[in-house]
């Protein structure tokens, strides 16, 4: 036997499952130079009466954990652990190390289809979200290059959006204890803390033609690159439609009116001149969005 771990093996859990190989046998009489290679191993239930009788060589002693062997003339039976470490030379934990690798190859080799069965709808439906991901990012650009530098408000803004979107006013009521007033919540702004996955340039450039080329592909490379890949084209099939309507609602006018209030309660400064224009303006925007 010149490796017998140099194929996948198999897990069984049942015994009546390993039975059911065409090839199986059952307990035989077999010289060792006979043997061939492990093509399984089993893994029975806690209680003694769930265990197999070892069926090499009349050892019949019965056990939770062993394997199924092969011959060289295709004959198969299954054997305890200890009397394949005994006749294979190899220890349990080489032979689970040997099955992880083969599972491992297997789940590799299934996303592997998966992505290529996947590429053409991925493709169709990211052509589809493109115009509005590309709409909806460039409105937050415009937005960002509008509001940015006014660091009191920008500052107010990413605050309130990472405590959820409430706007609160703080104010003495009449016994003179600080208590907080609501005074409206921004809605959408969600788009303001989340990661920026939204480069519709690279989506355009890189991702549609990359799937493609999947697309055109019968077989693809297993590899980490794809997988890595195939991971960011599914986020962005999730999430796009949630930050185009974050966008629509973020630059919603009652969200406008609110900045101003905002401004004009104190929250936050409008920093220098033109905070009514840029307002206005984007009142106007919102419009646009909707
Ligand atoms: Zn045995």
């Amino acid at each position: 036997m010149e490796n017998p771990l140099d194929d996948e093996i198999i897990l069984y859990t049942k015994i009546e499952d390993y039975e059911a190989r065409l090839a199986f046998v059952g307990p035989m009489e077999v010289e060792i130079a006979n043997l061939d290679k492990i093509v399984g191993k089993y893994e029975l239930g806690k209680q003694e009466s769930l265990w197999a009788h070892c069926g090499l060589n009349g050892c019949d002693r019965p056990h939770r954990f062993g394997y199924i062997i092969r011959m060289k003339d295709g004959c198969e039976t299954n054997c305890g652990h200890d009397c394949g470490h005994r006749e294979f030379g190899v220890n349990f934990e080489e032979v689970e190390a040997q099955y992880k690798r083969g599972e491992e190859v297997q789940a590799r080799r299934r996303a592997a289809e998966d992505v290529l069965v996947q590429a053409r709808p991925w493709l169709d439906e990211l052509i589809r979200l493109l115009p509005a991901i590309r709409a909806a990012e460039g409105l937050m650009n415009d937005f960002s290059n509008d509001f940015r530098w006014r660091i009191s408000f920008w500052g107010q803004l990413h605050k309130i959006a990472k405590a959820g979107g409430g706007v609160n006013l703080t104010v003495r009521d009449e016994d003179g204890k600080l208590v907080t007033e609501p005074i409206g919540r921004i809605h959408g702004c969600r788009v303001l803390i989340q990661r920026p996955i939204w480069n519709s340039d690279y989506i355009a450039s890189q991702v549609v033609p990359w799937l493609e080329s999947l697309s055109a592909a019968n077989a693809i490379e297993i590899d980490e690159y794809t997988f890595k890949k195939s991971d960011g084209v599914q986020s962005i099939l999730r999430e796009a439609p949630q930050f185009i309507e974050d966008v629509t609602l973020f630059l919603n006018r009652n969200n406008f009116e609110l900045f101003d209030k905002m401004c004009m309660r104190g929250i936050c400064k409008p920093g220098s001149s033109g905070w009514g224009d840029a307002i206005r303006k984007w009142m106007g925007e919102s419009q646009r969005a909707a």
